[in-house]
């Protein structure tokens, strides 16, 4: 797929889910409870690229304490059953993360399969404290036993873009949550 026209790309926006201004209430509201939680004690952000890079944009200056921003890439891989798997680090943090309160970034949790092994990963790294919070979660989807410590907004079962999330790399762009309908 490749999109050059602005009609046909506006086309396939069924409705928008969650505004821009929606989006950046709740994120304001996220950090300052982060500030609240984590004042005086080293913090570090761990965005999964790469959805949740628009996400940890905003959410990082919505933060007012001290942080340090890490930035990790997993590729996951199934078989048999739906609840076992392996997950490649193909991009990993630099920091030694025994030193810092993590909170994992994420952008949508839909069946949990690679959170959970990423988070699997992390915690194996001995954090001093390890915590995920996702914009989005559709918990009808779940196949595997994760449970975000927040989430922003519960979703129904749909396939949404925007504010980082994409269809085929494309609309990750636009600034608002939206459904999307295919062709
Ligand atoms: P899970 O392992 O939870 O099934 O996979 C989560 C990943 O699937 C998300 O990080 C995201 O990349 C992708 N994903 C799940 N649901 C949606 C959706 O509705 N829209 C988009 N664009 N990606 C989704």
């Amino acid at each position: 797929m490749s999109f050059t026209d602005r009609e046909q790309f506006s086309k396939r926006i069924r409705r928008v889910m969650i505004s821009e201004e929606e989006l950046h209430a709740a994120i304001a509201q996220a950090g300052a409870e982060i500030d609240a939680a984590y004042e005086g004690k080293p913090l570090l952000l761990v965005s999964i690229l790469k959805g949740a890079f628009v996400f940890l944009a905003d959410l990082a200056r919505a933060v007012s304490i001290p942080c340090e921003i890490g930035f990790m890439q997993a590729q996951s891989y199934f078989e048999g059953t739906v609840s076992s798997g392996k997950v490649e680090i193909t991009l990993d943090l630099t920091q030694d993360i025994s030193q810092y309160h993590v909170i994992i970034v994420e952008d949508i949790i839909d069946t949990g399969r690679t959170l959970s092994l990423v988070a699997e990963e992390l915690r194996r790294r001995n954090p001093l404290s390890l915590r995920i919070l996702t914009l989005l979660d559709k918990p009808e989807r779940r196949v595997v036993d994760l449970k975000a410590d927040k989430s922003l907004f519960t979703i129904p079962d749909a396939f949404v873009v925007g504010y980082g999330l994409d269809c085929a790399e494309y609309y990750r762009n636009l600034p608002y949550i939206a459904e999307y309908e295919e062709p």
